[in-house]
């Protein structure tokens, strides 16, 4: 146990300029010198490399319903071995995750596990899937191409807030199958101020992710007053279409008072509701709500004919209305990984 990683992996996106070290796996660009860390914790410059600070260090393990990641149109009902380090490169006021997402190199408590250490872990669960997540993924990019590299028959799931420069992401594409990523609202402002970074950022990776045949999902975590504005929703809605496809699942998830937002009240079920419905009548075929109990607001609905095919209720899964991945009603195919 202990806060340092006992290994030195050099980061693989950065250059040299003189005494700088400047950071290239995201948009953030650090420029660090020797013995300084990256805004997110997770890059530092030591002995005249920059060192991958938190490769190996495993702040949380979980076997989860890939239903929580939240994934729904990807392997329904299956167990994915979950794991999660310390750090990240934005600084959401609501994050619900804080205590691992804002800790620093010296902070929260983690524990190190080599690639083989986490692959065995995994394979005496019995899960056929790993998951990234918990904090942001993208900072670990050595430990989990190093991962993949050893198991590549595995499926890969990433949770991430999408901040990631091109190449690093367009690798992680070959890799990873499935990509549930969070569009924290569609305004630069709420962006710059609520979670320190650019949206143009992160839309750009989803049309990445996108292109690359990966799965993904998205979702929106609604905030009374920051970013349930329906015009606002359905402008998100219709950029999903248009750039990416009707097909992307969207999650709309309730927020709760949490981090440097306690002060902002739960997100009421009737917004989620709403929003739900805007995506909907936008032209988006799944459409789901989650946090919250809702009726039948967790489930996958034919586009064709509007017959439940997966039936949710919390974490309760039920594929009630599918043969392989068509509906058993019309025989439509549905957007499904299973
Ligand atoms: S990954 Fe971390 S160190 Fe690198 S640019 Fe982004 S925030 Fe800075």
């Amino acid at each position: 146990m202990g806060a340092i990683s006992p290994v030195t992996i050099e980061a693989k996106y950065y250059r040299k300029d003189g005494e700088n070290f400047i950071c290239e796996l995201c948009p953030r660009g650090c420029v660090l010198t020797e013995g300084q860390t990256g805004f997110c914790g997770a890059r530092r410059v030591q002995n005249g490399i920059l060192v991958a600070n938190t490769y190996g260090r495993v702040s949380c393990i979980a076997i989860d319903p890939m239903e929580k990641k939240p994934l729904y149109n990807y392997l329904p009902r299956a167990r994915v071995f979950s794991i999660g380090s310390i750090g990240c490169n934005m600084s959401c006021r609501h994050c619900q995750n804080y205590a691992i997402s804002q800790s620093n190199s010296g902070g929260k408590r983690t524990t190190y596990k080599s690639p083989e250490d986490i692959l065995s872990m995994c394979s005496k669960e019995g899960t056929a899937s790993m998951a990234f997540t918990y904090n942001e993924p993208g900072l670990w990019f050595e430990y989990i191409m190093d991962i993949t590299a050893r198991a590549p028959d595995l499926r890969y799931v990433m949770v991430s807030n999408g901040l990631l420069n091109e190449a690093p992401l367009k690798e992680l594409c070959n890799v990873i199958d499935a990509f549930n990523i969070d569009l924290k609202g569609f305004n630069e402002d709420f962006y710059m101020n609520i979670c320190g970074a650019h949206l143009d950022d992160v839309l750009r990776s989803l049309k990445i992710i996108y292109d690359s045949g990966a799965h993904l999902e998205l979702t929106y975590l609604v905030i009374p007053e920051y970013n349930d504005d329906m015009e606002e929703i359905a402008r998100m809605s219709k950029w999903v279409i248009e750039n990416l496809s009707s097909d992307v699942p969207l999650h709309f998830t309730r927020f709760h008072p949490d981090n440097q937002m306690v002060d902002v009240p739960w997100t009421p079920l009737d917004t989620l509701v709403n929003a739900r419905a805007v995506a909907m009548s936008a032209g988006l075929n799944y459409v789901y709500i989650g946090n919250v109990m809702s009726d039948g607001g967790s489930d996958t609905i034919c586009p064709e004919c509007g017959s439940v095919v997966i039936e949710r209720i919390g974490y309760m899964v039920d594929i009630i209305g599918l043969d392989g991945d068509r509906c058993s009603n019309c025989g439509r195919r549905i957007h499904i990984t299973r």
